[in-house]
């Protein structure tokens, strides 16, 4: 997907509707359409990136600012219990939208989201394995 036919620089470009709650000059916040939880917002940079993979090192550092200044707006005006902060990159880790973007999730004791993914056992020896794998 190329950024002429990407829905979230036309969000970001104000071509498409969206109930936006945070900008500056790099970044833009706005409602997710089917919110996890009430609240439910991304962050996005205006400029595009395809995922965590391809984003400029400064329109990261700007996304996670405002990802932060975000779950802070969220403790303070929805007295949420907590924030889960999420990021897909690529298909297999359950991404959709290919613009760049951080989900702000806040947390209220009482909601039904649960982990995705069970925690196991590690294979005897996949720890250091794997471990040997990435320094290398
Ligand atoms: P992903 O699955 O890539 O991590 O997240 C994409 C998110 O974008 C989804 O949570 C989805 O609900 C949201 N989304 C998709 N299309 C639109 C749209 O047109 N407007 C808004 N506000 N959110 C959208
Ligand atoms: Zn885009």
């Amino acid at each position: 997907m190329s950024a002429d036919d990407c829905i979230f620089c036309k969000i970001a470009a104000g071509e498409l509707p969206s109930q936006p709650v945070d900008s500056d000059e790099r970044t833009v916040a706005f409602m997710d359409i089917n919110p996890w939880t009430r609240g439910h917002a991304l962050v996005i940079p205006r400029q595009h990136s395809k995922n965590l993979y391809e984003i400029e090192p400064a329109d990261l550092d700007a996304t996670m600012r405002a990802a932060q200044r975000l779950a802070k707006r969220m403790r303070d005006s929805l007295d949420c219990d907590g924030v889960n902060l999420l990021n897909s990159c690529e298909a297999a880790a359950w991404q959709t939208v290919f613009h760049f973007h951080v989900h702000v999730i806040p947390r209220f004791d009482d909601d039904p989201l649960r982990l995705p993914g069970a925690p196991r056992d590690p294979e005897e020896g996949e720890l250091a394995e794997v471990a040997a794998e990435l320094r290398a």
